[in-house]
């Protein structure tokens, strides 16, 4: 069944010119980029995007980060989008994910780890109504 998930290539990628290569990466594995735009996020855009991560340590830094640099963000239309995309980034520390995947080619850390992506239907239709509100 198609459905549709929200991507981000964030501030690390955006700054290594990496753009084209993900996007690229993203139309091989066959998705459709339904929406896209570049956008620099303010620090409370960031904390209102990732308020689900409130309570964590790493919250603050991580949404200085997110707001540190422009990033793209694309809504991305495939069969299974949000489990493949996640299949494609990779774990969430690129230190742990597979050979093959954006994050183990292009993440830097557990934080600067080059792209987002939704975690379950709810999430990803609130995610991409957070950037692309109809
Ligand atoms: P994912 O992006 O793989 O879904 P999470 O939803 O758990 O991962 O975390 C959201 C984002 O927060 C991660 O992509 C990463 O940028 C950052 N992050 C997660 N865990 C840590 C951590 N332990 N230290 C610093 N940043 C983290
Ligand atoms: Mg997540």
């Amino acid at each position: 069944m198609t459905e549709q998930t929200l991507a981000i290539i964030k501030p690390d990628a955006v700054k290594k010119n990496i753009i084209g290569k993900i996007i690229q990466r993203i139309e091989d594995e066959g998705f459709k980029v339904s929406a896209l735009k570049m956008l620099h996020l303010t620090k409370d855009e960031a904390k209102g995007f990732y308020i689900v991560h409130k309570a964590r340590p790493f919250y603050e830094s991580l949404t200085d980060f997110m707001s540190s640099g422009p990033v793209v963000v694309m809504a991305l239309e495939r069969e299974n989008a949000i489990s493949h995309w996640r299949l494609v980034m990779g774990a969430t520390d690129p230190a742990q994910a597979e050979p093959g995947t954006l994050r183990h080619a292009y993440g830097f850390s557990v934080e600067r780890n080059a792209v987002h992506g939704s975690d379950a239907r709810e999430t990803a239709e609130w995610e991409i109504n957070y950037f692309f509100k109809k």
